[in-house]
C-alpha cells in the first residue's frame, strides 16, 4: 500500500522516466492535476481509476481535500500514483502531500520528473547556465507576487539566469521591480508557453517589453543574457542522431 508521487515531466510522454512509466502501468488509481497531457495518461493501465483533481474548484483551498483523498486511497489500494507536472518537489506542493501522507501513516515515495524550469528554456534552445554568460540560475515563482513586498527587486542579479514559473499574470510588475533592482532595460527575455507540447510557442523580447507581451499560462519566463541564445539547431541534430 504505497502512494507514489510521480513527476510527469513537462508534457511530452517520451520525457517520463522509466520508473514513472512502470508505475503508470501498475497503478490501481492515478490522481493527476491540470497540466498532464493526454499522451501521458494514455500510459495508465486499462481499467485503472483516473481522478483529475485539477478541476477541484477553489485553488489552494482544495489542497486539504487532495491530501485527504490521497490518504484514503493509500489506505484502500495497493498502488496509487499521484501524477504531477514536471518534478513533484518543484512548486508542485509535493512536499506538503508527502508530509500529509507520512503524518497519516501512509507509505509514500517520490519519483523525480524533468522540471519545466530547466526543460522549458531548453525547448527554446536556451541553456540556463553557460560558460562566460551565466554562472548560475535562480528559479522562482511569480504566483506569490505582492506589490508591497520588494522580492523581485532584491533578487535582481545580472550574472544569473532568472527562471520564473507562474509569472505570466504579474509579468509587468515583476519586470518593473527587476529593473528597479538593477537589471538593465535591454536585458533579454524569453517566454516559453506550453513547452514540449504541440502548442509550444517561444517569444523573445527585452525586460522593458515583457509587460506588454501577448503570452498566456502555462509559461516559463527566462530573464538574462542566456535568454537571447538559441541552440535549437544543435539540439535537433543531436535528436536526429539518436
Ligand atoms: N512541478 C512543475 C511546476 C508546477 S507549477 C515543474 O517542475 O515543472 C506550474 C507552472 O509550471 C506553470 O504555471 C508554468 O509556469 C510552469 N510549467 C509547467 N509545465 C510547463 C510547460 N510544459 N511549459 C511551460 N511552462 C510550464
Amino acid at each position: 500500500m504505497t502512494v507514489h508521487l510521480v513527476g510527469a515531466g513537462p508534457g511530452d510522454a517520451d520525457l517520463l522516466s522509466v520508473r514513472a512509466v512502470r508505475l503508470l502501468a501498475r497503478a490501481d488509481v492515478v490522481v493527476h492535476d491540470r497540466l498532464i497531457e493526454p499522451e501521458v495518461l494514455a500510459l495508465v493501465k486499462r481499467g485503472a481509476e483516473v481522478i483529475d483533481v485539477g478541476k477541484v474548484p477553489g485553488g489552494s483551498e482544495s489542497q486539504p481535500i487532495i491530501n485527504d483523498l490521497l490518504i484514503a486511497l493509500g489506505r484502500s489500494h495497493e498502488c496509487v500514483v499521484r501524477l504531477k507536472g514536471g518534478d513533484p518537489f518543484v512548486f508542485g506542493r509535493g512536499g506538503e502531500e508527502m508530509m500529509a501522507l507520512r503524518t497519516a501513516g501512509v507509505d509514500c515515495d517520490v519519483v523525480p520528473g524533468i522540471t519545466s524550469a530547466f526543460s522549458g528554456p531548453l525547448a527554446a534552445g536556451i541553456p540556463v547556465t553557460h560558460r562566460a554568460v551565466a554562472r548560475g540560475v535562480t528559479v522562482v515563482t511569480g504566483h506569490t507576487f505582492d506589490d508591497d513586498d520588494d522580492y523581485f527587486r532584491r533578487i535582481a542579479h545580472r550574472e544569473l539566469t532568472l527562471v520564473i514559473l507562474m509569472g505570466v499574470s504579474h509579468r509587468a510588475a515583476i519586470a518593473k521591480q527587476l529593473i528597479e533592482g538593477g537589471i538593465a532595460i535591454d536585458t533579454p527575455v524569453a517566454v516559453i508557453e506550453s513547452a514540449w507540447t504541440r502548442r509550444q510557442r517561444v517569444t523573445r523580447a527585452t525586460i522593458d517589453e515583457l509587460g506588454a507581451l501577448d503570452v498566456a499560462n502555462p509559461a516559463i519566463i527566462v530573464v538574462g543574457a542566456t535568454a537571447a541564445m538559441d541552440l535549437r539547431e544543435v539540439l535537433s541534430e543531436a535528436a536526429a542522431v539518436s
